[in-house]
């Protein structure tokens, strides 16, 4: 059996109960077996691929909040301290009632391979709990945050480890977890990215992952003869990713037409109107129906559907799977050219494949969404230096990053005779890294 089979069948084995963490490993295997068929003898001396999918720790906590009413509740709550090869451990916190370690392992480990990616120094990790803030008042997430905080701070540090926001954790989020860390240590260090621009934030760092999604597309569409400009763009999700993902479509020609949340989604024929979606989602915290009150050409769906609209290129960047076969038949039926994942791994492995063989452009998450951790490395390096670089520095830089990795995937695809199959072009990119300072480090 050949090494890249045999860690495949242990990780499976020994982490049965977490599809999401096998299907991450499986995907990231596959595609560097080439460069471990290369070394395979060296690899398997110390042990690098047992070592490489195995968490350096995790870490379980309670977290224990009060509501409004007086009523206690009990969530728990996660750090996955992945691997810190490269640099202090990195990646976001997530609160979703779907979290639970398999979950972070999978985005902690796919955060190993995109913070290398990024060619900054920083390790992967993630974190989070299984708290929903939906529908809570903002004391509630509070008190939640310092309760999460205060048991978290233990773990982390400037040089040990720096979280920031995912799914469920925006800059109010971030706020009160800083708030807390400050309160408990008596100290004002950079231990969290994503912070507001009154307390060490970065400028761009909102809009740093769709603007950094877009800003990758429009590399590899160049590369491949194509352009944004006047295309129709079905995108998911109405968050941060996609929020500004729309934004910087509309900014470079493209019509984004469609966005969604977890109960529905909307068609808007005359484009997104961004202000309309910040307004609803990110001031009022409202479902999309309020899109719709606000927008009366817009159409409103209840359930999933953005993927049967007719679009030129798709963006995913709500959650993982959500993007199926089935999907992926629809967008090509409907004259889609091209997938790029704003989203940790949105689209399933089978999808994955379909629409490759079926020569559609594919970018997946953990390249063309690395823009948000790529700028939140950047917001360390404006704290350690105790200054603040303006917007345009910031976008400049940010761009400079995203234009980089296309190259990256690209030739690293094409150096292993599969020109054009980012997929393997990122993931032999990400790992390669990894591998030559772990292996440097010595064996532990
Ligand atoms: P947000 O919480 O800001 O937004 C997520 C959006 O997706 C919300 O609109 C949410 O709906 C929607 N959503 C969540 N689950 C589902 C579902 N099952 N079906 C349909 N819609 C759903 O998160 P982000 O925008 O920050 O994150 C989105 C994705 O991007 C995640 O995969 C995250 O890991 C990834 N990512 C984020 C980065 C960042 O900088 N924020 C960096 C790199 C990757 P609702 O409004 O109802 O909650």
């Amino acid at each position: 059996m050949s090494y890249v089979d045999e860690i495949l069948a242990s990780v499976k084995t020994k982490n049965a109960g977490e599809p999401e963490f096998i299907q991450a490993v499986t995907e990231v295997l596959e595609s560097i077996r080439p460069v471990v068929d290369a070394h395979e003898e060296e690899y398997r001396a110390a042990a690098l691929l047992e070592r490489m999918v195995e968490p350096d720790r995790i870490i379980t906590f309670r977290v224990p909040w009060q509501d409004d009413e007086g009523k206690w509740h009990m969530q728990r709550g996660y750090r996955v301290q992945f691997n810190n090869a490269i640099g202090p451990y990195k990646g976001g916190l997530r609160f979703h009632p779907s979290v639970y370690p398999g979950i972070l392992k999978f985005l902690g480990f796919e955060q190993v391979f995109k913070n290398s990616l990024t060619t900054l120094p920083i390790g992967g990790a993630k974190g989070g709990s299984d708290f929903d803030p939906h529908g809570k008042s903002d004391a509630e997430v509070m008190r939640f945050c310092q309760s999460f905080m205060t048991e978290l701070y233990k773990y982390i540090g400037e040089n040990i480890d720096v979280p920031a926001g995912d799914i469920g954790v925006g800059g109010r989020e971030v706020g009160y977890l800083y708030g807390q860390y400050k309160r408990i240590t008596n100290s004002y260090e950079s231990i969290l990215t994503g912070k507001g621009m009154s307390f060490g934030g970065s400028l761009i760092r909102p809009e740093a992952t769709g603007y950094g999604l877009i800003y990758c597309t429009n590399e590899i569409l160049k590369m491949n003869g194509q352009s944004l400009e006047g295309k129709t763009c079905v995108v998911s999700g109405a968050g941060n990713v996609a929020t500004y993902a729309i934004e910087k479509l509309q900014q470079l020609g493209a019509k984004p037409v469609t966005c969604c949340d977890s109960t529905g989604w909307i068609y808007d024929p005359d484009g997104i109107d961004v202000d309309t979606l910040i307004e609803v989602k990110q001031v009022m915290r409202a479902r999309l129906t309020e899109y719709k009150k606000r927008r009366p050409n817009a159409e409103y769906h209840e359930g999933k559907g953005v993927w049967t609209v007719k679009c030129d290129y798709a963006f995913p960047c709500a959650t993982q799977n959500e993007l199926d076969v089935e999907d992926a038949k629809a967008l090509i039926a409907n004259g889609c050219k091209g997938v790029f994942e704003g989203a940790n791994m949105p689209t399933t492995l089978e999808a994955t494949k379909y629409i490759q063989e079926q020569g559609l452009l594919f970018t997946p998450g953990k390249a063309s969404n690395a823009g948000g951790v790529a700028v939140s490395a950047l917001e360390m390096s404006q704290n350690a230096e105790r200054l603040s670089w303006t917007r345009e520095e910031v976008d400049k830089m940010l761009l400079r990053i995203m234009t980089d990795i296309a190259h990256t995937i690209s030739d690293a695809a094409e150096k292993y005779g599969q020109k054009g199959n980012y997929v393997v072009g990122a993931n032999i990119a990400g790992f390669e890294k990894v591998a030559d300072a772990m292996l440097s480090q010595g064996v532990y």
